[in-house]
């Protein structure tokens, strides 16, 4: 049995630490990762137009695809099941011997895997029959216009004109597109890349919704090594943000996010008085992958 998706257990979590008393601003971090315990956070939101589309098209299947800890995948794995799809996921690299917690996850819902060699995916050239209505195909990450509108909606869940600046993570900024859309006038978006050399992703966000409202700004520079790597200030930044907050984060997507915004609040980036509300965007389930004891959480 897969739980359902519940919105109505995301909430807003107001901090409160020394830091922010002493620079004289509210920090509230907006939950959206307590959706649904496999359907991580944003993916519920960036997903669910795709579904219903899917289902409105008549099709059977659902393909996509991903890396062998992606969150992507198990939240299209599982999403996918609730609405009575079949799913086929292309995964990146060779077949393991050993599967990834995230694939078994995935396989278990019973999604259909196919590995890819990294060239062939790169190239996506992948063997999925073009022809075959049954198939509905969901871009890796969900980037597109349904998943930005989809995304729009994580700021349903707050009173977003209390905010000043909105920050979130970027992979495909996807989300981040949807944070512009549903923003207000006079608010700033913050995207903080966790990708190395992601230099076109203010033009991918603006693809997706060009005209806005609020101010954007991409950060980068706060990647700890590039995609889903990680170094020692990460990690003990996490465990202490667990210590002082409670807060679960991951360390591909929201540790490299909670630890820019802690880095530029005390570098004096925001002025006295900003009210800011992080997207917790959810992704814990790839902390799996990392040697037990890491984290204290
Ligand atoms: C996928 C993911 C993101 C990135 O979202 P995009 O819309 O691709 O930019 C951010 N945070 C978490 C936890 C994710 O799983």
């Amino acid at each position: 049995m897969i739980s359902p998706v519940n919105t109505s257990a995301i909430n807003v979590q107001e901090l409160s630490f020394p830091l922010l008393q002493e620079k004289d601003l509210e920090v509230a971090v907006l939950r959206s990762d307590k959706v649904h315990p496999d359907i991580s956070g944003n993916k519920w939101f960036k997903l669910r137009y795709y579904l219903e589309d899917a289902k409105e098209l008549g099709k059977k299947t659902i393909v996509t695809w991903g890396g062998a800890w992606s969150n992507h995948i198990v939240a299209t794995a599982i999403a996918a099941k609730l609405y009575d799809f079949k799913t086929i996921g292309l995964i990146r690299g060779e077949e393991p011997i050993t599967y990834s917690a995230s694939l078994n996850q995935a396989r278990e819902a019973g999604m259909q895997l196919f590995f890819i060699d990294r060239e062939k995916y790169r190239a996506k050239n992948f063997p999925v029959d073009p022809d075959n209505a049954d198939n509905y195909i969901i871009n890796e990450g969900g980037y597109g216009i349904k998943g930005m509108s989809g995304a729009a909606e994580i700021l349903d869940h707050c009173k977003k004109e209390n905010y000043s600046h909105i920050c979130g993570a970027i992979g495909t900024g996807t989300m981040v597109a949807g944070l512009l859309k549903a923003s207000i006038k006079g608010q700033t978006i913050i995207g903080i890349s966790v990708l190395k050399n992601n230099l076109d992703a203010e033009e991918k966000i603006r693809q997706l919704f060009p005209g806005s409202a609020a101010e954007l700004q991409v950060i980068h520079g706060h990647h700890c090594g590039g995609y889903a790597r990680f170094d020692p200030e990460l990690i003990r930044f996490m465990n202490d943000f667990y210590r002082l907050t409670e807060i679960p984060t991951d360390f591909v997507y929201t540790g490299k996010l909670f630890f820019a915004i802690n880095n530029m609040i005390t570098d004096h980036y925001f002025k006295t008085g900003s009210k800011l509300l992080v997207i917790h965007s959810g992704g814990l389930q790839g902390n799996r992958s990392l040697e037990k004891g890491t984290l204290i959480f």
